[in-house]
């Protein structure tokens, strides 16, 4: 494992990095629902010109790089935009929905404890929140209410409202959630947010570039943005379905006085006086410029364009899952995602994660997740064009698999190694 002593060729170092890509999931191929969102080599080629442009810069200090900092004003703007933001909403870029949500509970952390005194802050969530809330509940010290959804599988209000105290500094839902995919009642919980004087935050990690396009394609959604008055904030990542490179979200705050409870600034270091919006220092430029590339070369119309393929995609997908005997999509999901399950009273018959497993060897790659036991579909336009083969071949894995329970029931999200 160690260094070697020589240094290698680049092209026995590049050769040696596509060698270790063998086992990968093939997404190019469209075969991989989830992880990599692909808009088409044009995209492609347009975000590796930005990063190639801006691979060496650094978003740490953006008086150094003015370009950085309009870059970020102009993505944050561009996004406040789409969420009906007044112009007074701001935010900033961040790597990621889960540095996004970490800020969102941060701020809300702050915002409590300045405004309310709140020294023990607690936060009400929905079961189906992502699990970068628990991770911002164990960083910042915040006490989660984990609250049961609805057998819809939306968060189901009454429940969060009793969990709801005077120590409550945010409450969430998601637009969509990511197990099911469909859209929490966010009118109603940020109403009930409120009226506790807390944050509520949108988690639109997943819709925030994909339902104002629907809404703009004639579909109708229920509210989820800043049009609903007790929204506080909202998580949008651009490296999902903005088919932008990897490293970047949006978090937006409804005002700027809101957003203040995000940032840090310190004056007594020996290096001077050093202020960071979010959790990095060294922030990378490449995945900021190339946002900034493909949306403002995709432009709302591109958009449209890529979100009407992806919806086609999803609901002909729930369509051909649900016209298969023993499978079954959980809900009525709104958007893009689906959670494949077997039928109910199937369930001695047909083992989800058989079905899973088989596909696998077939190519294609879900998640698993659970509870309860089912399969993680993300759609995104590069699924669109083998939706058909795909349908084809996961009718052949539940014949092939009927009446196989695995041993194996472990679901991996994310893993540490
Ligand atoms: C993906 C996702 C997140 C987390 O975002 P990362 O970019 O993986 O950190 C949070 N919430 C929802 C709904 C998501 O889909």
């Amino acid at each position: 494992m160690a260094l070697p002593e020589h240094g290698m060729s680049k092209d026995e170092v590049m050769a040696a990095l596509q060698a270790k890509r063998a086992r990968d999931v093939r997404w190019q191929e469209g075969r991989t629902f989830g992880m990599v969102y692909d808009g088409g080599p044009e995209v492609h080629e347009v975000a590796e010109a930005a990063v190639r442009m801006f691979l060496h810069e650094n978003a740490l200090n953006t008086l150094a790089f003015p370009s950085l900092g309009e870059i970020q004003s102009e993505v944050v703007g561009a996004c406040a935009e789409l969420f009906h933001g007044a112009p007074e909403a701001s935010g900033f870029m961040t790597s990621g929905g889960t540095e996004s949500i970490l800020m969102a509970v941060k701020a809300a952390r702050e915002r409590g404890r300045a405004e309310r005194g709140i020294t023990a802050p607690e936060m009400v969530l929905p079961e189906s929140a992502h699990a970068a809330f628990h991770k911002a509940a164990h960083y910042f010290g915040v006490t989660v209410h984990k609250v049961p959804v609805r057998p819809d599988w939306r968060a189901d209000v009454d429940a969060m409202a009793d969990a709801v105290n005077e120590n409550t500094v945010l409450v969430v839902g998601s637009a969509p959630q990511y197990p099911q995919g469909v859209i929490d009642p966010i009118a109603e919980l940020a109403e009930l947010a409120a009226g506790a004087g807390a944050n509520f935050h949108t988690d639109a990690c997943m819709g925030g570039m994909v339902l104002p396009f629907m809404e703009l394609l004639g579909h109708e959604l229920p509210p989820w943005d800043f049009r609903v008055p007790g929204v506080t904030s909202i998580s949008a990542d651009l490296h999902k379905l903005g088919y932008t490179p990897k490293g970047a979200s949006v978090i937006i705050h409804r005002n700027k006085e809101l957003r203040r409870y995000q940032t840090f600034v310190f004056q007594d270091w020996l290096g001077g006086f050093y202020a960071s919006p979010a959790m990095q220092g060294t922030r990378p430029a490449p995945p900021m410029a190339a946002a900034w590339a493909v949306m403002h070369h995709l432009g709302i119309e591109g958009y449209k364009r890529l979100t009407a393929t992806t919806i086609e995609a999803a609901r002909r997908m729930e369509a051909g899952v649900r016209a298969i005997p023993g499978l079954t999509v959980l809900g009525e999901p709104e958007a893009h995602l689906l959670a494949i399950s077997v039928e109910p009273g199937a369930e001695d018959q047909l083992d989800v994660f058989a079905v899973g497993d088989a596909m696998l060897a077939r190519g294609w790659f879900h998640d698993r997740q659970k509870p309860p036991d089912t399969l993680h579909a993300t759609v995104s336009a590069g699924n669109a064009p083998v939706i058909d083969d795909y349908l084809a071949d996961l009718r052949a894995c539940v014949e092939e698999v009927a009446g196989t329970r695995l041993e194996d029931r472990s679901t991996n999200y994310a893993t540490l190694e």
